[in-house]
């Protein structure tokens, strides 16, 4: 097969154009607590595919697909926020102070171009240089301290003319298309997640569906627990990028998952330990399917699924994920074919999940009647309110 066909295969008859929608959304800022423009991006073009939609309080893009009659709740969750930094000082040299938002290897930072604000003004992350460093500089660390944004103004008066304390700043590097299938960008991170969510919320199932788009998972995790709160679904499914670190000099068992292997498929990090029956039922799905499949080998690191698991009555969980080197920087690298991979997994999952459900499924475990009481003449709110002697 050749190189061509192997892409074809794997994009399962998805529209190349999928990429170009990918592209723009992470050249979209939404830095954590300041999601606005990729919110907007996003309802522009799942209005017409869902019944109804709404942000909540905390921003997140919830809505809502009802099903064909199953009387089950399925939440799929994809954050729309992005790690960055915010500015919170202005040198009278007009130089700006910042926090990061979210995790950042300060290592990153160092001569790296930002927006800031929602007038995108470009700055830059400067350094000494390295002719001016001292031995003991050139060795050590930098500190994030020590770093300030360089947004050309001559003085603080200037500075303020066009940015405020609180600002958030963003990466600002465009999305490149480049080697083997690769596309390298910023804010994969999540928005590998917000795309395949889209396109998920095209078809209609038997189960009412709530594609919800959340905020502040990199900051915590934040968004996704007033939504799981306002879903209470019985399963979910997180769709994710995820670390990869599979270059050269790295052993095996540290690789988290390695880029071209197919989907990262979480069995445990920090968040979540993921429901096995759901895990299984995924990992049987893309064997069907011919989809590769990685399980993720590093514990690090935490999703959503990690807020929605313990939400309401408890729910059935697990991340599919699309593997991202360079994570968390602004030149994050993912393939393509990983990409419509996780795509058509989610799709295939959701395409049986109404069986595995109400355990017609190909499982070798039906306990599919999880949350329902197993008393005699009791009904399951009776149960629920203690108005049993049981
Ligand atoms: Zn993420």
């Amino acid at each position: 097969m050749n190189e061509q066909n192997i892409l074809n295969t794997a994009s399962g008859g998805y529209p190349e154009s999928l990429i170009d929608i990918l592209k723009k959304l992470t050249m979209m800022d939404g830095v954590s607590g300041d999601e606005k423009p990729v919110r907007d991006f996003i309802i522009e073009r799942i209005k017409d595919r869902v019944d109804s939609w709404y942000v909540d309080n905390m921003g997140n893009l919830i809505t809502f697909k009802k099903g064909t009659g199953l009387n089950r709740k399925v939440m799929l969750a994809a954050h729309m926020d992005e790690v960055g930094l915010l500015i919170t000082g202005i040198n009278d040299n007009g130089l700006l102070k910042f926090k990061a938002v979210g995790g950042i290897d300060t290592r990153v930072l160092v001569g790296k171009r930002v927006r800031i604000g929602k007038d995108g003004v470009p700055g830059v992350i400067g350094y000494k240089p390295i002719h001016l460093q001292d031995s003991t500089e050139r060795q050590s660390t930098v500190k994030k301290s020590g770093l300030t944004i360089d947004i050309g103004a001559k003085d603080r008066d200037q500075a303020e003319q066009s940015v405020s304390v609180g600002d958030t700043a963003a990466f600002d590097y465009d999305p490149v298309e480049f080697g083997d299938h690769k596309v390298m960008a910023k804010a994969l991170d999540d928005r590998v997640g917000c795309v395949i969510l889209t396109e998920l919320l095209k078809s209609r199932y038997s189960f009412d569906l709530y594609g919800c788009f959340t905020v502040q998972e990199e900051i915590g995790l934040k968004g996704a627990k007033a939504a799981s709160y306002a879903v209470v679904p019985d399963v979910a499914i997180i769709l994710e990028g995820t670390t990869c670190y599979d270059l050269t000099g790295t052993s095996e068992h540290m690789m988290s998952t390695r880029l071209g292997d197919g989907p990262s498929l979480t069995v445990m990090d920090r968040s979540v330990i993921s429901d096995r029956d759901l895990l299984k039922h995924i990992t049987r799905t893309a064997d069907k399917l011919g989809i590769p499949w990685q399980v993720k080998r590093t514990i690090s690191g935490g999703t959503d699924a990690g807020r929605i698991q313990v939400s309401g009555k408890g729910v059935r969980v697990c991340p599919i994920a699309v593997p991202c080197r360079y994570i968390h920087t602004p030149v994050s690298v993912m393939d393509k074919r990983d990409f419509f991979h996780t795509l058509k997994l989610a799709e295939g999952t959701l395409a049986e999940l109404a069986d595995w459900l109400t355990g017609d499924g190909d499982t070798d475990v039906k306990d599919s009647a999880r949350g329902t009481a197993h008393t005699t003449g009791l009904d399951q709110n009776q149960f629920w309110e203690g108005k049993s002697d049981v």
